[in-house]
């Protein structure tokens, strides 16, 4: 339970590879911190994806989920306090912060901010309408519904592609619409989807509008890039991958961010524009985005908090 008489040395708020990373060693250090998990999704977007295969120390690779489950069981080793609970303000209290949530404002001697980053939407008609009636935001979570149906994953960057590929357990017509004829995705990843019988790519194809029949999701209305054509795929599922955006809004004018909204930090250290308040991992950075560098810049912040509590 949150206490709302104590003066804590850490808050961290998130609970990604980031949070949890600044909970183990501030835990370790002996700080006692208390890390705000966040209600919509503890554990962040790893939990949402399947097979992780660049996190060092997994040869054989290792999923989302469990990746982060064991990331939060050696946070707690280490006395980090869980709840879960969101942020909705920070301010400055007079010699401490303080972090406005739901349960009550808690005082702290220092903030590390681990929010991460949400799914970016497309913003077009339909899809409002249709979410969680054949648009999805997350394959791990929604594919299996749609077995044997016919699915497109919008994107070009490394989780569309990722993502058409998990699909293809469930179905045999999985269309890749990405708006340009090169994708953002480098590695193997893009010779992976051009191999797979299952997986067309539909390239220079702008999605337009989400087509249904008031209950489901029924096509995909694309524009050709090129000719300016519009064309109907009759689609059953769609799943938008089409990169995110750093969840900083709770913050209001508190820390500086970028034109983005991504938090500025100062040089390579986890400093923000206040003092005593550090940044971790996708919500401040708009570059990187990666598991490992997101746990890289938690640790980061952890020692820019514990050498700021014992100056
Ligand atoms: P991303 O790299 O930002 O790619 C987003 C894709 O969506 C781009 O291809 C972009 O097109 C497209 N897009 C953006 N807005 C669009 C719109 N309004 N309509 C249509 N298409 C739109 O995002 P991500 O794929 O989620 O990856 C994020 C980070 O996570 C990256 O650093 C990535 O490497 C990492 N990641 C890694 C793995 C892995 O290593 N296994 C898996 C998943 C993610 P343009 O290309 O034209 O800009």
């Amino acid at each position: 339970m949150i206490d709302t008489s104590n003066l804590y040395n850490a808050v961290i708020i998130g609970s990604g590879p980031a949070g949890y990373t600044a909970g183990i060693y501030l835990g370790r250090a002996g700080f006692k911190p208390l890390l705000l998990t966040g209600s919509l999704l503890p554990g962040g977007e790893l939990t949402e994806t399947t097979l992780v295969e660049n996190y060092p120390g997994f040869p054989e690779g290792i999923q989302g989920p469990e990746l982060m489950d064991n990331m939060k069981a050696q946070a707690e080793k280490f006395d980090v306090q869980m709840e879960t609970e969101d942020a909705e303000s920070v301010e400055d209290g007079d010699g401490f912060k303080i972090v406005h949530t739901h349960s009550g404002d808690i005082r702290t001697k220092t903030v590390v901010v681990a929010t991460g980053s949400a799914h970016r939407k497309l913003d077009i008609p339909g899809e409002k309408e249709y979410a969680g009636l054949g648009v999805s935001y997350c394959a791990t979570c929604d594919g299996f519904f749609f077995r044997n149906k016919r699915i497109a994953v919008i994107g070009g960057g490394d989780s569309a592609l990722t993502d058409a590929l998990f699909l293809t357990r469930f179905s045999d017509s999985v269309f890749l619409v990405h708006r340009r004829d090169v994708f953002r995705s480098r590695g193997v990843l893009p010779q992976r989807v051009k191999e797979d019988p299952k997986i067309k790519i539909e390239f220079n194809s702008i999605p337009v509008e989400v087509l249904g029949d008031g209950k489901k999701v029924t096509g995909l209305k694309l524009k050709d890039k090129v000719s300016g054509e519009e064309r109907e795929l009759a689609i059953d599922a769609i799943f938008v991958d089409i990169g995110s955006v750093p969840q900083t809004d709770f913050l209001g004018s508190y820390l500086e961010l970028d034109p983005a909204g991504y938090i500025l930090t100062k040089g390579a250290s986890s400093l923000t524009s206040r003092a005593g308040v550090f940044a971790a991992g996708d919500c401040c950075d708009p570059v990187y985005r990666q598991a490992v560098s997101a746990a890289g810049s938690g640790c980061k912040a952890a020692i820019d908090a514990q050498r700021y509590l014992l100056n």
